[in-house]
């Protein structure tokens, strides 16, 4: 990426808001890739490799784990972002961040830890992907975090309620939490990572579904989105329709990421032509300007709804994820009541509801499923 090559509307590195504690630079790396090459050496970012996207993590060696998800999120992003001239390397830095904050067990978990913490101020893990980043690395000699630029973590900073959007404003006027406050957008860099995020999973999770079992391509094939490329597959490869093996499935897909993209380039390459923005804050201003044309964007939905019914909500899921709230839940209760078992830094925090779900969210599904066999002596899964 050609620094003098990006639109005026995209986030340049040599305009950062910088950094919370300013810091000599580090040449040749402009300051968006000394944030991606903090991330991939942070240890959360390691413990995504053995956390659940959907799939819990020991259910199979080929679903998408938090890992792979965000490598894929990066890699559309990245793609889009160099065609429409916006700045690569942030977003890079963004979608590998943008998981970090999850805890072990998916949604199942977040769930868990939120009921734990209702009376404590809660869970949400974009909150807890900024929280990491900000503060729960520990690497540096002179701070705690990552002290990451502020358009890196204002685009991991998707939703955040508005009583913690204050909260966040009355530590630090100027940071991420504001735009919540002034119902402002984030960064084009940003907005286009919650989209390439969306269209991956929505992507990714058919693959994993018919891989699991769970749905099936004559399902999927009533979604009009998904018969539209496989008729086109099949009709170029009419052998296809009898053969076994996935080649079917993988090129529908193939040819639905591709469309998928080209027409969030396409519709968003035209909406900022007609805004022009004159620069990266100008955009903050105005409505969404990265987006699916709206015919594409209601098949996406669809095809979220069906997700959503047939393989999130599926009973051998939501099996697995009782199991997982209890793992958590568990937990949770018994650092609470002996938090001398936890490592001697969480243990040694004041506000101690918080410890526990800080040291819980950092947990791979394997590690948490560990602790809770060494604290409960019981195993939940077999
Ligand atoms: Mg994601």
């Amino acid at each position: 990426m050609n620094l003098d090559d990006l639109a005026p509307w995209a986030s340049d590195p040599r305009r950062t808001r910088g950094r919370r504690r300013p810091e000599a630079p580090s040449p040749p790396r402009n300051e968006h890739q000394r944030d991606r090459d903090r991330i991939v050496h942070s240890t959360a970012f390691r413990r995504l490799v053995y956390k659940t996207q959907v799939f819990l993590n020991h259910e199979g060696d080929l679903f998408r784990t938090r890992l792979t998800h965000s490598l894929e999120v990066a890699q559309l992003g990245r793609s889009a972002a160099r065609a429409l001239r916006l700045n690569e390397d942030l977003v890079e830095a963004i979608a590998l961040a943008h998981d970090l904050g999850h805890t072990p067990f998916g949604h199942a978990g977040q769930d868990a830890l939120h009921a734990c913490m209702q009376a404590h101020g809660g869970f949400e893990h974009n909150l807890q992907s900024l929280r990491v980043v900000d503060r729960l690395e520990i690497r540096y000699p002179a701070f705690d975090g990552l002290n990451l630029c502020f358009e890196t973590r204002e685009g991991i900073l998707k939703h955040c309620p508005r009583a913690h959007a204050e909260l966040l404003v009355k530590s630090e006027p100027d940071g991420p939490g504001r735009r919540f406050i002034e119902g402002t957008r984030p960064s084009l860099e940003a907005q286009l990572v919650n989209l390439a995020d969306e269209i991956a999973y929505n992507a990714h999770d058919i693959d994993d579904g018919v891989r699991s079992g769970l749905i099936t391509l004559v399902q999927i094939g009533e979604l009009p989105l998904f018969a539209r490329w496989r008729d086109a597959v099949l009709t170029e490869y009419p052998a296809l329709a009898d053969q076994p093996g996935r080649r079917l499935l993988f090129e529908t897909l193939r040819r639905l990421l591709s469309a998928m993209m080209g027409d969030l380039i396409a519709s968003t390459a035209r909406a900022l032509a007609e805004a022009a923005p004159a620069d990266a804050d100008a955009a903050r201003a105005l409505p969404p300007l990265v987006a699916l044309s709206p015919g594409l964007k209601a098949q996406a939905a669809e095809l979220k709804r069906f997700l959503f019914g047939e393989l999130y909500r599926h009973p051998q899921v939501v099996q697995s994820t009782q199991l997982a709230k209890l793992v958590v839940t568990e937990l949770f209760d018994a650092y609470r009541a002996a938090p001398d078992e936890m490592p001697p830094d969480f243990a040694a925090i004041a506000n101690r509801p918080r410890a526990v779900a800080d040291y819980i969210a950092g947990m791979t599904d394997r590690f948490a499923l560990r602790e809770h066999h060494r604290l409960t002596g019981r195993r939940l899964f077999d």
